[in-house]
């Protein structure tokens, strides 16, 4: 074929696809464009995950009616004018890409009235091409409809994950959104139902009573003020310092993925591997292996220190200076959270044992899932060792058969690990991740035969779920009845179990179906999700460090690791024991 310029309508439709991904982008830029207005008031209406309908209305400036049309141009903005614009951008928008992109995948109705000017216009714009633009009576304000998103992208469509899915991106999103602008009032219904609403009170801590719930809310800390990179002690900020305010989860509140680990940098929402790496270091030792914080954090700095227009979706952004960014981070993390740890973290390392002499674990399974990230993860790990903050301490211990030999046990200590004798020295076993291996077997074995055992309640449990969990809910009914829930809507944001898996304690059912639905809400494989279920089952209905086992309980979970096909590890990856032979002993003893 000859080389030639594409069609226009091809070349938008491969442009729009790089910011209209799914139906939470269209929102996205809807809400930036109503913030960028200077709304005060946004309300947001989706129907079908957003692949039928979403509506997004404001108060803000309006669109004149001389330049209603030009608004769906490519690179057609009034946010910015020149080249040197671009190093300081204050507004959420300036690529004057998104309508246009928007128009040209769907059907987009606007109406529109600037507040200087008597009359509105309405515009109907579809594929691209401007069907009706005429005046129209209003009130001042923009309300843009987007109806059949990818109706003529058939290949995007097939994308698209479930309803309840796309339902819940779009309700985090928009909840990321209100957080990060508390003194703006939002209102979100999902196909007619409530789903967030806020007042407006410029308190980030209200919006977050209704993003986590009271529950959540309630052990969240707020960062005293802001700290620089330079440390809280020093007063004057250097060039590309970053202030950090926000708040932070306790320890106890952790979940299953990075989904609770907000970051904002001049109020726009943003993703960044390093930041939520600098946040996660900071919890470094309180958080179980595989766990993630809650945090909010909201990084402010000379919008000259970041460049915002690193991708189409602007969610990716590049700092000046990111090594004191990520400084700044943990800094402001590590001693919020430090202020309320609850216990110091304890060293991995027994003391007795001089270094070098153990030999290496053995790798843990890695899920498939899990791999880019722990590439990367090694990365900045490097990063920080160099920056000289908390340094790793690694954990080494000599590689085991996969049987577990007879054990004798001996006893308990700290309340979480158990002492025994095997036939070559000493092992200490992990109750926990112990018995959180046995369930995760004895569950995955029940599940494959659809036989999970369910126990009823006599009294059932009420339990307040979030929108965006009572989206999943529905969808994961049949998943949630196959694990042995019985679970019904009650009324409102109320539900009532009635069963659950036999394993579990009534104590823990309010939180496993909340990670539950948190993780399905990912929209992720299906497989995956299947394990990690079972794995939060796992891990909230086993024994936990601090509650004291007789030498006889102890004997029957080291009989019931026994039999598990990996009793070295965790269902997370993390081992279950350790062993020092008898010829370290000897050696540490200096016998040899
Ligand atoms: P950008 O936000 O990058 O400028 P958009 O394609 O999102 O590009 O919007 C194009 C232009 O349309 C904006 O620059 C703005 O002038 C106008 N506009 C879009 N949405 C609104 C709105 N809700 N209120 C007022 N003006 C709007
Ligand atoms: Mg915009």
């Amino acid at each position: 074929m000859p080389i030639r310029v594409l069609p226009p309508q091809v070349a938008n439709k491969i442009a729009a696809g790089e910011v209209v991904e799914r139906p939470a982008s269209v929102v996205k830029e809807l809400i930036e464009n109503a913030i960028d207005a200077g709304a005060t008031d946004i309300r947001i209406e989706i129907r079908q995950g957003g692949r039928r309908f979403i509506r997004v209305g404001d108060n803000g400036c309006g669109i004149p009616q001389a330049e209603a049309a030009l608004a769906f141009a490519r690179h057609a903005t009034s946010k910015i004018s020149s080249e040197d614009d671009l190093s300081r951008i204050r507004t959420l928008g300036f690529r004057g890409e998104a309508l246009a992109s928007i128009a040209a995948v769907s059907q987009v109705t606007l109406v529109t009235q600037a507040a200087n000017e008597d009359t509105g216009t309405l515009l109907r714009v579809q594929a691209g091409e401007v069907l009706q633009d005429e005046k129209h009576g209003g009130t001042p304000g923009t309300v843009i409809t987007v109806e059949n998103l990818f109706y003529n992208t058939p290949a995007r469509l097939k994308f698209l994950r479930s309803e309840a899915t796309e339902s819940s991106h779009i309700i985090k999103l928009a909840s990321a959104y209100a957080m990060a602008y508390p003194e703006l009032r939002f209102h979100l219904t999902d196909d007619g139902r409530l789903a967030l609403q806020t007042l407006g009170t410029g308190k980030l801590y209200d919006v977050l009573l209704k993003v986590l719930g009271l529950e959540v809310a309630r052990q969240m800390l707020e960062l005293e003020a802001a700290v620089d990179a330079a440390g809280p002690s020093d007063a004057p900020q250097s060039p590309g310092g970053a202030q950090v305010s926000g708040y932070i989860g306790s320890p106890s509140i952790h979940r299953a993925t990075r989904d609770y680990e907000i970051l904002f940098v001049n109020r726009r929402w943003i993703q960044d591997r390093s930041l939520s790496f600098a946040v996660e270091e900071a919890y470094r030792t309180l958080l179980p292996v595989g766990r993630y914080p809650v945090a909010v954090l909201s990084i402010t700095m000379d919008p000259g220190d970041v460049d915002v227009n690193v991708h189409p979706t602007k969610r990716e952004v590049r700092f000046r200076e990111p090594r004191s960014v990520f400084t700044a981070v943990q800094k402001a993390v590590r001693h919020g959270v430090i202020g309320q740890a609850p216990v110091a973290p304890i060293s991995a390392r027994p003391q007795a044992i001089v270094p070098g002499e153990w030999g290496p674990w053995p790798t843990p399974p890695t899920r498939q899932h899990e791999l880019p990230g722990g590439a990367d993860r090694a990365q900045m790990a490097l990063e920080i060792q160099r920056t000289g903050d908390v340094p790793p301490i690694p954990m080494q211990t000599t590689p085991m058969r996969e049987q577990l030999p007879m054990l004798r046990v001996i006893g308990q200590i700290r309340q979480m690990y158990i002492i025994a004798e095997g036939p070559d020295g000493l092992y200490l076993i992990d109750q926990h991740a112990a018995h959180e291996r046995i369930l995760f077997e004895q569950l995955q074995t029940e599940k494959a035969a659809m036989a999970v055992s369910a126990q009823n309640l006599l009294e059932p449990l009420s339990v307040e779920l979030l929108p965006a969990q009572r989206s999943q809910l529905e969808a994961m009914s049949e998943y949630l009845a196959a694990l042995g829930f019985d679970i019904a809507p009650f009324g409102g944001d109320t539900y009532l179990v009635r069963a659950i898996p036999a394993t579990l304690t009534p104590g823990e059912v309010t939180g496993v179906i909340a990670e539950l639905l948190d993780m399905a809400g990912e929209g992720m494989d299906p497989a995956v999700t299947a394990a990690e279920a079972l794995d939060i089952i796992a891990c909230h209905s086993a024994v936990r460090a601090g509650q004291t086992l007789s030498i006889q309980e102890a004997r029957e979970l080291i009989q019931q690791l026994e039999k598990t096909t990996s009793p070295y590890t965790c269902p997370h990856g993390r081992p279950t024991m350790i062993h020092l032979s008898t010829a370290q002993l000897e050696r540490s003893f200096a016998r040899k």
